[in-house]
């Protein structure tokens, strides 16, 4: 078999972003204008939210709904133990103690009961992050947030396309995030979206990604005549990373056919690897964004996840690891907060056994065989 080149992420940048990209910069408006605004009409009538605002990346979304929250200094936010570094972080950025809590086994989500019993009276939000795109428990979550008076701030950066039970990731807390990376379902080269149905919350967000200021420029009908009445931001984004994402946006019902099609082939061409725990694609009502196939290793050790990952690379498949450090088992974390090493065993193992195969957009039908069958040889030489 021809060895293939096979990255584990590959933006799709085509003519249609080139053009709006030029045209954007032979224009004189250059951020704040037209694009961003079709941007967020448009990203809001696709998830079915009342609010979409664009923002400088999904990190910046997630503190955004942290500071509408009110989340300060003696507060509390509970966090997945297995999520990306910026989940945490936001919570650190506004001063308050991020709790984390392990996940499920099955799919790498945070699970209500754990998320129960780490409530206290402090705990003001609660961050539920789809892990590689598979929505987590909301009508769970939903009901201990109800009960308890909490805010949910939905991780939404890799469940763009995904659904729960007909409704959109995003919509279903008091707000969504989404990531524009290039390694992600679309790309603005950076940039992220910030998802709400309430009113309140999206002016109050609108206000601190923009300084503060008591008006938007629109609204500044005597230009320079403003006040500034909260500590705000610069999380703006661009004209011209809007113009990329309306094109992207355009795209992505192709994108989602094609990692779900790669995906299921490749799921379906490993099955009978024993050795290998396929995390899932649908639970319930729930069904991925097919973010990619994520392959777990067992918890024992018997097969050696760098010797698996380097046969892979070696033959040309790309491969990424989510995430390789359980969050609060991170230097910065574990200084900070004295965390003992096996606090978060589940997410542990994850960081330690699990590897993540690509199914976007620039995988085709022969690359998808080629990943099943090195995968296979590459087990029988380990095993
Ligand atoms: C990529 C990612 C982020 C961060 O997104 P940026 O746009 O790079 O800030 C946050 N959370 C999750 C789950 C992600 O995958």
């Amino acid at each position: 078999m021809k060895k293939r080149e096979i990255p584990f992420g590959r933006p799709q940048i085509g003519d249609e972003e080139k053009t709006a990209v030029a045209e954007v910069l032979s224009g004189h408006i250059l951020t704040h204008g037209p694009y961003c605004q079709s941007f967020e009409e448009l990203f809001a009538d696709r998830i079915g939210a009342r609010h979409a605002i664009t923002t400088s990346s999904c990190t910046t979304a997630l503190h955004l709904s942290l500071l509408a929250q009110d989340v300060k200094a003696g507060d509390e936010v509970i966090v997945p133990a297995m999520t990306h570094v910026a989940t945490g972080h936001v919570v650190e950025h506004c001063g308050a103690r991020p709790i984390f809590v392990d996940v499920d086994t099955a799919t790498g989500n945070i699970d209500p009961g754990m998320v129960e019993a780490a409530i206290t009276e402090r705990t003001k939000a609660i961050m539920v992050v789809h892990y590689l795109g598979l929505p987590a428990d909301m009508s769970g979550l939903m009901r201990i947030a109800r009960d308890r008076g909490l805010a949910i701030i939905e991780d939404a950066a890799l469940a763009l396309g995904a659904d729960y039970g007909g409704k959109a990731p995003g919509t279903i807390g008091s707000s969504g995030c989404f990531s524009f990376y290039p390694t992600k379902h679309i790309t603005t080269m950076e940039g992220g979206m910030l998802t709400t149905n309430d009113d309140d919350l999206a002016a109050r967000v609108r206000q601190k990604r923009a300084f503060g200021y008591d008006r938007t420029l629109n609204e500044r009908k005597v230009p320079g005549v403003y006040d500034i009445v909260t500590l705000g931001y610069n999380y703006r984004m661009s004209e011209a990373q809007a113009a990329v994402g309306v094109c992207q946006l355009s795209k992505l019902d192709g994108f989602l056919e094609r990692r779900r099609n790669n995906a299921e082939s490749l799921r379906q061409q490993i099955a009978d690897l024993d050795v290998l725990t396929i995390f899932p694609f649908q639970q319930d009502t729930a069904r991925s964004s097919y973010y990619c196939v994520n392959v777990t290793l067992p918890a024992d050790g018997s097969v050696d996840r760098g010797a698996f990952i380097s046969g892979l690379n070696d033959a040309g498949v790309g491969t990424s690891v989510h995430y390789p450090v359980a969050l609060p088992m991170t230097t910065y974390y574990r200084d900070k907060y004295d965390y003992a090493p096996d606090s978060y065993p589940i997410a542990h193992w994850i960081s330690q056994q699990t590897v993540s195969l690509p199914c976007g957009p620039h995988v085709d039908q022969e690359d998808v065989d080629y990943m099943a069958a090195r995968i296979r040889e590459t087990l029988t030489r380990l095993l």
